[in-house]
């Protein structure tokens, strides 16, 4: 029997302010419906989170791709992850400048490579060698990120408390998507631009397998976003996918996650979480995530959960 397609997409948790709450929205549901197209048609899960991926990447809204925070010396750097729960086959990208797309370039590493993660230059290099054009950095630079970046500056310089890493206020605009296509198959991606201000070479959760990504069919599918250097030392997307093994529901543990994470580092941020049976969670500690989930019975949106 074939199963029926499940997938769901975030882009990021914080406290997204009242003016900001309808673009958020729009680029999920944007995201939603071309990843449903694919999946819908019986493409694969791991195609639907791709595509889903590229479209909140593409809009500028996200802190992925193009838009993106800066780094403190104004660039920006980018990471993504991109994992086949069938397979477990994976490809990263941690700290590129030159890719608009880095969940293509993820794509290419899991497909024709045997590594797993490359970063900077290097991957730059090896997605170029494999047909992907780059881009100047730039190009992914606008003017909203500058000014957020000056400002940033300007209260730390003025003494104010560095909230850039670990405030809700500050936007974690990180994206994500999970799914589960026809074929039983889960899959998950993350892609972001890491944190407002952050040191040049900076890697956050995101990328890393099983901190801010992670995909086994065994157990499930999860993308993080969120305050990224607490999501790490949990190892948090795979402490979830583990916990669905054990047969807990993926909204529980979704919730739990959060809490843990909270409990343990005082973190903040978001999670999606997917089984393999088509049950999903969305969680969040944040005053707001936005968030999108489609399945053949239903569709919705929302900012808070
Ligand atoms: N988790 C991301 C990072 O720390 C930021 C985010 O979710 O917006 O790089």
């Amino acid at each position: 029997m074939k199963q029926l397609p499940v997938l769901v997409v975030h882009g990021g948790a914080w406290a997204i302010p009242d003016n900001m709450v309808e673009v958020h929205l729009k680029g999920v549901r944007h995201a939603l419906a071309e990843g449903w197209r694919v999946l819908e048609r019986g493409g694969t899960s791991l195609d639907a989170v791709q595509t889903a991926i590229v479209c909140l990447e593409e809009d500028e809204t996200f802190d992925a791709g193009r838009g993106s925070f800066l780094t403190r010396d104004g660039r920006v750097q980018l990471d993504a992850l991109l994992m086949d729960g069938n397979t477990l086959r994976a490809g990263g990208v941690g700290c590129v400048e030159r890719i608009r797309n880095p969940i293509k370039a993820a794509r290419i590493i899991l497909d024709d490579s045997p590594h797993v993660y490359f970063v900077a230059e290097g991957a730059e290099r090896f997605v170029q060698a494999h047909g992907m054009e780059l881009c100047r950095n730039e190009d992914l630079v606008i003017e909203r990120e500058v000014a957020r970046l000056k400002d940033a500056q300007a209260k730390e310089a003025a003494g104010q408390p560095d909230l850039t890493f670990a405030g809700t206020e500050f936007g974690h605009d990180t994206v994500g998507a999970v799914a589960l296509d026809m074929n039983g198959n889960l899959a998950a991606g993350t892609s972001t631009g890491g944190t407002l201000n952050k040191t040049p070479g900076r890697v956050g959760d995101s990328s890393l397998i099983g901190c801010g990504c992670y995909a086994d069919n065994q157990s499930g599918a999860a993308s993080c976003t969120g305050w990224g250097e607490p999501i790490m030392k949990l190892v948090l997307a795979k402490w979830a996918t583990d916990r669905v093994r054990q047969g807990i529901a993926p909204d529980i543990t979704s919730t739990d996650a959060i809490a843990y994470l909270h409990r343990r580092l005082k973190g903040h941020g978001g999670m999606i979480l997917l089984d393999g049976r088509g049950r999903f969670g969305i969680a969040h500690n944040t005053p707001r995530m936005a968030w999108a989930y489609q399945n053949t019975e239903r569709d919705a949106s929302g900012i808070n959960v």
